[in-house]
């Protein structure tokens, strides 16, 4: 099955161009032939087209329908890699998982303190299309950690870091099911001590990911992972 992305679908029933392109010229639909349009907002709208322009695809909306989402927020913000591919990787695959939010952070140790954002939303939405789902991930500018932890959430707070002495408790275990949950990892150099401090003050709490020491993009995906697995386990227990 094949997914089609239009933002503006309610306003205005038309392909993008892009979107147009590839359902008129590559797939070589025609008129009267059914699509499935989502608006990245959640909802999935039954077309038909109804001109097959190769630029301005036009559309006649025949249902709308609810996706079934998950019923709490997963929001990771993470400390964009030095290689871009792999900031891009985790996007791409946490999408397909289930993200709802992604912060880039600019911490202490950064090894890369500026991201083009345009970038990361595509990834964003033809993982979304892929993945057959019918919201896009939130994507933030990057944004400074220190602003970032001061701002008021309502839900579960974790900071994940690689210091061994300091006390940890482990994620998977602290996940209360039905809950926001927002998760905080670290840069390639980790989170300084007066980050994880801060964070701390302001009611995040200390987690680890179990014994092993992971990447930065792997850590993030091992997280929302962890949140679906023990949602959907204490959910159906
Ligand atoms: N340079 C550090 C490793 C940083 S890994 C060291 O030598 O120990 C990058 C980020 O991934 C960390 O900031 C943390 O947020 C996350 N991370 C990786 N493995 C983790 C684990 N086992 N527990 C908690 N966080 C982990």
């Amino acid at each position: 099955m094949i997914i089609f992305y239009s933002p503006d679908i309610a306003a205005c029933p038309e392909l993008s161009e892009e979107d147009s392109g590839h359902a008129v010229r590559v797939l070589r639909h025609q008129e009267g032939d059914e699509i499935t349009v989502v608006d990245g907002c959640g909802s999935f709208y039954n077309c038909v087209i109804a001109a097959a322009h190769p630029k301005h695809c036009a559309l006649q909306v025949k249902s709308v329908e609810a996706e079934q989402h998950w019923a709490y927020g997963v929001h990771l913000a993470v400390a964009p890699t030095k290689n871009l591919d792999r900031i891009e990787w985790f996007v791409e695959k946490a999408t397909e998982m289930g993200l709802d939010r992604f912060t880039p952070l600019k911490c202490r140790f950064s090894e890369r303190k500026e991201l083009k954002t345009e970038r990361i939303r595509k990834i964003a939405v033809s993982a979304m299309k892929q993945s057959l789902k019918a919201t896009v991930p939130q994507i933030d500018e990057m944004t400074d950690i220190k602003t970032f932890i001061c701002e008021p959430f309502d839900g579960q707070k974790f900071i994940a870091h690689c210091m061994k002495d300091e006390p940890r408790k482990l994620l998977s275990h602290e996940i209360k099911a039905g809950a926001a949950v927002r998760v905080l990892i670290g840069p390639e150099g980790d989170f300084s001590q007066e980050e994880v401090a801060l964070a701390i003050e302001h009611g995040y709490v200390p987690v680890s990911l179990g014994e092993q020491r992971l990447r930065t993009e792997t850590a993030a995906l091992a997280s929302v992972h962890t949140i679906h697995v023990v949602n959907e386990l204490k959910l159906t227990e």
